[in-house]
């Protein structure tokens, strides 16, 4: 079991397995031009499936498999399959756009929920956001995904004055459609222009969607990151993810591989260690995954607090999101 100094017990990785993206949403990829990682010195496959059996034996049950955009990766196919035949539970966070050629890995591999990003339900806002024209695909790619029986969930950032005022149109959306939206708040990271007046925050959120509907809590598990509503009425359901004004750490069980292969014990740490160099160098792995653990600091890397108003991103050190694996 991977616990920390404060007995939080890490059971769930989320593995990037690239930084490359055919997306360029503001809020994750620095606009400046961004040096995807060359090849070799990502984790190969067979290094993916080592290192991640190494944590099964740690108690990890529980992996989720993101990037940059995951399915971009020539031998995505191959990694979801292996990952599949472990003891895990295995999930999937994409913007969409090349599901419709994963139908059959997905059914193979038994993923039965799968996180789909979509921040807007405009074409052109869509265009603007990811600088991609392809709202058309994303958006047939989750009804296709619904169609074959997958959970969707529609991950949402919101941003003030960008999308904040599309968030009831999402939930219009759920009346007759069997998807779960959730509204995420804008988080910084590397050159990703975060604002603290950027942030709408998850009471706004409830405020917004209060005046048009009414809605009630679910129950949520004790390590989740969102809290969950429904409408009576309703196929589907959305939830709020806090982090930026009430951060979820004290039950935070997450843990992430970039890459590169570098463990990060927080979305927010500042530090990481490098277990491909160490795996290639045949020195021991479990140690220095258990070390980066009990190094894991209490609430958002250690770097800041709730108090986001006043926060300045400068102070922050980290990668962009696109590098780190959201
Ligand atoms: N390419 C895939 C996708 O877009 O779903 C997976 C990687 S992406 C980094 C994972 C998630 O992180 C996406 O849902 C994205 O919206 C979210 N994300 C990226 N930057 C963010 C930010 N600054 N604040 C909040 N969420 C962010
Ligand atoms: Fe690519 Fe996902 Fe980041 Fe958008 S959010 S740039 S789709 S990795």
């Amino acid at each position: 079991m991977l616990l920390d100094t404060f007995g939080r017990s890490h059971n769930y990785l989320r593995i990037s397995i690239t930084d490359n993206c055919n997306f360029r949403c503001f809020y994750c990829m620095p606009e400046d031009d961004y040096d995807f990682t060359p090849p070799a010195r990502l984790m190969q496959k067979d290094e993916i499936i080592h290192l991640t059996k190494l944590f099964v034996d740690l108690g990890v049950n529980k992996i989720r498999l993101t990037g940059g955009e995951p399915l971009m990766r020539k031998d995505a196919g191959e990694i979801i399959e292996a990952i599949s035949s472990l003891p895990v539970s295995l999930f999937l966070t994409t913007n969409g756009t090349r599901l419709h050629e994963f139908e059959a890995t997905i059914k193979n591999a038994g993923i039965k929920v799968i996180n789909i990003s979509l921040d807007t339900l405009n074409r052109e806002k869509f265009l603007l956001l990811t600088k991609r024209n392809q709202f058309d695909l994303v958006y047939k790619n989750i009804l296709l995904m619904i169609d074959k029986g997958v959970r969707v969930k529609v991950n949402m950032v919101v941003m003030k004055g960008i999308n904040e005022n599309e968030i009831n149109d999402f939930i219009e959306w759920t009346k007759n459609t069997a998807i779960h939206i959730r509204f995420i708040e804008f988080m910084p990271f590397t050159g990703n222009k975060w604002t603290s007046n950027k942030v709408f925050t998850w009471e706004e959120i409830l405020g917004l969607i209060g005046k048009r509907f009414s809605f009630v809590p679910l129950e949520n598990d004790k390590n989740d990151t969102a809290k969950s509503y429904s409408i009576e009425g309703h196929l589907g359901s959305f939830s709020v993810i806090s982090t930026m004004s009430a951060p979820f750490c004290s039950t935070c069980n997450r843990i992430r591989l970039t890459a590169d292969g570098k463990l990060k014990n927080c979305l927010f740490s500042k530090d990481e260690t490098d277990l491909l160099t160490a795996y290639r160098k045949g020195e021991d792995v479990i140690n220095l995954i258990q070390k980066n653990i009990l190094n894991k600091k209490k609430e958002l890397g250690g770097q800041f607090n709730n108090d986001y108003e006043n926060l300045n991103p400068e102070i922050i050190s980290n990668r962009s999101m696109i590098n780190i694996g959201g």
